[in-house]
């Protein structure tokens, strides 16, 4: 399960998690993928309990019938998750690792390098219906107005939000907050219910889990579920 070690191209040999701590400026360039020796991996910490592991590099792939290839999160399969409270609970405790992460203060930093925000993608294990564990990862993205972004995946959305006004559409259950006409921040589409807890004018710190959908002639930026947002106010 996961990497427990890096493949080294000059030493032409696998060394394991504790190596890679020690060394890892000396190897942290010549640090691959044990499973198909193609993309280079990076150390990362996890973001519940902030131990630190190995992850693969983004950009690349793994090669094809890699075992240490991770499958990403439809929302077919999100509709799945919900289902089972072991799987909903999982999520929902690395939602919090999110939300910590980004807006608690004091973060320390190690030896590991800082990650470009926007190549951080977070992978857990879930249980699936024959019982077995299986990796499974949703990229975290800062939300913004960034094109790039715009399709129907799903993702970790977090950042501040100022509620400026909404229109609430009762048949749907839903509610569109508007955000700060100057900020980069998208227009959000919530639950009816999540509606409830938040007031006009006031800002909050928010992790969730979303995509972008067409709603009403717009595209909006959607929370899925009520489960899977952590939002304080600031
Ligand atoms: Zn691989």
């Amino acid at each position: 399960m996961g990497m427990i070690g890096f493949y080294s191209k000059k030493d032409n040999r696998e060394y394991d998690l504790k190596f890679f701590i020690e060394n890892y400026r000396n190897y942290k360039n010549d640090a691959y993928c044990m499973g198909c020796r193609k993309p280079r991996v990076i150390g990362v910490f996890n973001v519940i309990n902030r131990i630190p592991h190995i992850r693969k590099e983004p950009r690349i792939l793994h090669r094809q019938g890699c075992p240490l290839k991770n499958k990403r999160i439809s929302i077919k399969f999100f509709q799945e998750i919900k289902k089972s409270p072991e799987n909903t609970e999982r999520i929902k405790q690395l939602l919090v690792g999110v939300f910590n992460d980004n807006f608690l203060p004091n973060r320390e930093n190690d030896e590991f390098d800082i990650i470009n925000d926007n190549t951080i993608f977070e992978v857990f294990s879930l249980q699936n219906k024959t019982e077995h564990q299986v990796r499974y990862y949703l990229p975290r993205k800062k939300i913004s107005m960034n094109k790039k972004y715009i399709d129907d995946e799903l993702r970790i959305f977090y950042g501040e939000i100022t509620i400026n006004s909404y229109t609430k559409y009762d048949k749907d259950q839903k509610v569109v907050l508007r955000t700060n006409r100057d900020s980069n921040i998208p227009n959000i589409l919530i639950p009816l219910n999540l509606f409830f807890k938040l007031k006009v004018k006031e800002s909050y710190n928010i992790v969730f889990i979303g995509s972008n959908v067409h709603f009403n002639h717009g595209v909006y930026l959607e929370i899925k579920d009520i489960n899977f947002c952590k939002i304080e106010k600031i």
